[in-house]
């Protein structure tokens, strides 16, 4: 037997006026994973727990067997394992922004966060100045001085870790103050001082850096300040195999899920162009799928697009996002899998919902669909939010993967 897991980030969402009541997964077009679900069963399941923050951090910690309420400590942790950083017990690790603020003489508290992304740097750029910075003798001895080392990825998304620290200091998202006064915004708590002067050192280092100035001469914003936020202390997860029975990989443009994959001791395979976008490339994701089928018997496609198309409020791209996440993922991982001349089942769910009305994330229990190659339901339900209430709900998101493997408890 095969088992697939199928990750549509964000895709549930509530019944929307301009669709006529319907959500984005009831209106889009998705014949192949309605064929799936009219085959097998839809449900619901709370893979966010009451009173835990609902993200694709805790959602799909859930889904891959491990409770939030006693492994979650923070998002950036586990975007470090999957960033290649590992981390000690004692170790705080931070997301580290490289992000534009408002310019001019004023201090540094009264600048306003202008982009989270620092103007959508891209690779090399975000690079060469994360470089310069880091090996400027001024900078490096203050980082030295807060026992402070960061990693740089080839995007505005880099990973600090403190090798002591507290992870109780207060730090805002920077993607939630945009437009902002910095100074209502700043860290506060306990080690909040190290990290506010390292982001006041970095500004006064790459405020001139050239790159910078020739962004400016462009029209683009300077990516001119670190930002710290989403910190946690290191995590340890029980291995997926121990757990589960099966070995597996995880594929996934995503460093937070690669990282949970990494924890868990699940391979997590890169594809090139995979940039969870929904220009990705889904034909390297599906290939890379059925590579890692032919090995192990458990495999993981995660999916981001439908996710980014919600917060950007695009009713319209999302409904695209759905219909790329059949045609070009369900639809030829089938045709591959039915190659294989081998049973397989296949769960298909949303994390989270990501709603569009608020472009925000949402704890409410997620559709899900289960089928298996060797049964068929008939109950004849198209895979959307309302028919997954006939299902029932499942309280624990952590009995997703006993439900694939059939290793359910017997109730
Ligand atoms: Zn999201």
């Amino acid at each position: 037997m095969k088992y697939v897991l199928i990750i549509g980030d964000g895709m549930a969402d509530f019944p929307i006026e301009a669709l006529e009541g319907k959500t984005p997964l009831e209106a889009a077009y998705k014949p192949v994973m309605d064929a799936l679900a009219m085959q097998g069963i839809v449900g619901r399941v709370r893979t966010v727990p009451e009173g835990v923050p609902a993200g694709s951090d805790t959602a799909i910690l859930s889904i891959f067997g491990f409770d939030p309420r006693k492994v979650y400590t923070g998002r950036s942790p586990l975007e470090a394992a999957g960033s290649g950083v590992k981390m000690e017990k004692g170790n705080v690790s931070f997301r580290c922004n490289l992000t534009a603020v408002s310019t001019g003489e004023v201090p540094y508290a009264e600048r306003t966060m202008a982009s989270h992304s620092g103007g959508n740097i891209d690779g090399k750029d975000a690079q060469t100045l994360m470089h310069a910075l880091l090996n400027d003798p001024g900078f490096a001895a203050k980082l030295r001085q807060a026992g402070m080392e960061i990693t740089v990825n080839p995007s505005y998304r880099h990973i600090a870790v403190l090798k002591s620290g507290s992870d109780r200091v207060e730090l805002a998202p920077p993607h939630d103050i945009l437009g902002q006064r910095l100074g209502d915004h700043l860290p506060k708590g306990e080690g909040a001082e190290v990290l506010l002067s390292l982001m006041e050192a970095s500004y006064e280092f790459l405020k001139d850096h050239p790159l910078n100035k020739e962004r400016e001469e462009k029209g683009l914003l300077p990516a001119n300040s670190l930002w710290f936020w989403g910190q946690g202390s290191a995590v340890t997860l029980e291995s997926f195999q121990k757990l589960f029975g099966h070995t597996g990989d995880v594929i996934t443009a995503v460093p937070l899920v690669k990282g949970i994959a990494e924890l868990a001791g699940l391979k997590h395979t890169d594809v090139e162009g995979a940039n969870g976008d929904l220009d990705t490339n889904y034909e390297g994701k599906v290939a890379a799928a059925l590579n890692a089928l032919k090995i192990d018997d458990f495999c993981a496609v995660h999916i981001e697009a439908p996710d980014e198309m919600s917060h950007a409020g695009d009713l319209g791209k999302k409904l695209e996002a759905i219909r790329l996440l059949d045609e070009r993922v369900v639809a030829p991982l089938l045709v591959g899998l039915n190659k294989l001349h081998e049973r397989y089942r296949i769960l298909i769910l949303s994390d989270h919902y990501t709603a569009l009305s608020t472009r925000t994330h949402d704890g409410t229990p997620v559709p899900f669909l289960l089928y298996d190659s060797g049964v068929n339901t008939a109950r004849n339900l198209p895979y959307c939010e309302k028919n997954a209430v006939y299902g029932g709900l499942m309280e624990e998101g952590t009995d997703l993967m006993p439900l694939l493997f059939g290793l359910e408890k017997k109730r």
